[in-house]
């Protein structure tokens, strides 16, 4: 969508950190110098889907399979689920499904696999995470084109009366998605990065790798240890704009961590933060204290998800479903000072202590 020169421009989006928008995949390879002893770490770094990614692996020197084809088994891997699940690009499956009309539309194995897992997660939090939020994302200004105003309240009324993910059915015999209505479209943000993170993961195994870690704009999954043959620490991130640093590091052992916040896209209207995470039960942005979900999980796409339904739900319900569902969670919740309060729930594994030193660094570190 464009915007006439005339108008007003659209709303500024603050999308923190900066992130690879385009759908270049730039790929460069670091050798690391870690001593005679210490086998080598590649570390990959480049641009997917929106946002940055990162892949380092610990190479033994069995290992005689070259750099290209690691790389290319890399990009083959993210480049399938960009093109599938991309609500930026007008030929993806998702786009041409969102398009399609009411009747049955074949779909890869892949994006069945990933709309039931959003279907369960929608389930497990009574709509709090839902995909066919995808016309309120937009509608917010947090989709593929910019908006001017953000919508008022009839236009509202008018897109939620076309939302539900009951109103997608999925036969997975056949391999097709089926919607109630024409006009309900989705939006696979909220869980195809971590999906990715795990295609992967997968795709470095096969090639017989066992120590790596692999980021996708926060989803993280690692595998094995480090070249010096520690356990893998990663990051919580300060859940501030323009204040960087990191809350807290956790160890991860061959599993999965997925963060979502109202920190890092967003924009301020009348003062007001309006966050990226959209409430489908009322169509508006979420508005609570909860400023950070961690969730720890084997599967990066079910932790993704669940990182955005616990941030819908809030710390209150958020918390609920957790010690129902017995989640691995990590949350930062807003005080009234400015500051953050964490809660941690009992099945965070208890190897990965918190580490609760804030470590402040500049911005241009
Ligand atoms: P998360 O918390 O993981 O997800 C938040 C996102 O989920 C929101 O932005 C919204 O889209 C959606 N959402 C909001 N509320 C809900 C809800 N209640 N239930 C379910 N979903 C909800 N961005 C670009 O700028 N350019 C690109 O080319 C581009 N390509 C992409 C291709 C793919 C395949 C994917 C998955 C994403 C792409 N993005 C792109 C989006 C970008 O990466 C997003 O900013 C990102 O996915 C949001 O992730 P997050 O970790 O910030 O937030």
């Amino acid at each position: 969508m464009s915007t006439s020169s005339a108008g007003p421009p659209p709303l500024r989006r603050m999308i923190v950190p900066a992130l690879f928008v385009g759908a270049l995949f730039l790929v460069v390879f670091l050798r690391q110098p870690n001593g005679p002893e210490r086998p080598d770490q590649w570390v990959l770094t480049g641009g997917t889907m929106g946002t940055a990614l990162t892949v380092k692996v610990v190479v033994p020197p069995e290992f005689k399979t070259s750099q290209d084809v690691v790389e290319a088994a890399i990009r083959d891997a993210v480049d399938t689920v960009d093109f599938s699940m991309s609500t930026y690009r007008d030929d993806s499956e998702l786009s041409r499904f969102n398009r399609h009309g009411t009747t049955g539309f074949e779909v890869s194995e892949s994006l069945i696999e990933v709309v039931s897992e959003a279907q369960r997660v929608a389930e497990l939090s009574a709509g709090a995470f839902d995909i066919t939020v995808g016309p309120l994302v937009d509608a917010w200004g947090f989709g593929p084109d910019p908006v001017i105003e953000p919508p008022d309240h009839d236009t509202i009324e008018v897109l939620m009366a076309n939302n539900g993910f009951h109103m997608i059915e999925i036969d997975a015999s056949q391999r097709t998605l089926r919607k109630d209505r024409a006009a309900l479209r989705c939006d696979l943000s909220a869980i195809a990065k971590g999906y990715a993170v795990d295609r992967v993961a997968d795709a470095l195994s096969l090639l017989g790798l066992a120590d790596f870690m692999v980021e996708i704009g926060g989803e993280v999954r690692a595998t094995g240890r480090n070249a010096a043959g520690e356990v893998w620490r990663i990051g919580i991130e300060r859940p501030e704009a323009g204040r960087g640093g990191l809350w807290s590091t956790v160890v991860l052992v061959d599993t999965s961590m997925a963060t979502s916040g109202d920190y890092r896209n967003y924009y301020e209207r009348d003062g007001v933060r309006v966050s990226h995470t959209i409430d489908p039960r009322t169509g508006h942005p979420i508005a609570h204290r909860l400023a950070s979900v961690s969730v720890i999980h084997p599967s990066c796409m079910t932790a993704d998800a669940l990182a955005t339904a616990l941030s819908v739900l809030g710390p209150e319900d958020g918390r609920e479903l957790v010690e129902r569902e017995g989640l691995a969670a990590f949350f930062l919740i807003r005080t009234d000072d400015g500051e953050f309060d964490e809660w941690v729930s009992d099945d965070w594994p208890s190897e990965n202590t918190v580490d609760v030193t804030y470590v402040e660094h500049d911005e241009d570190e």
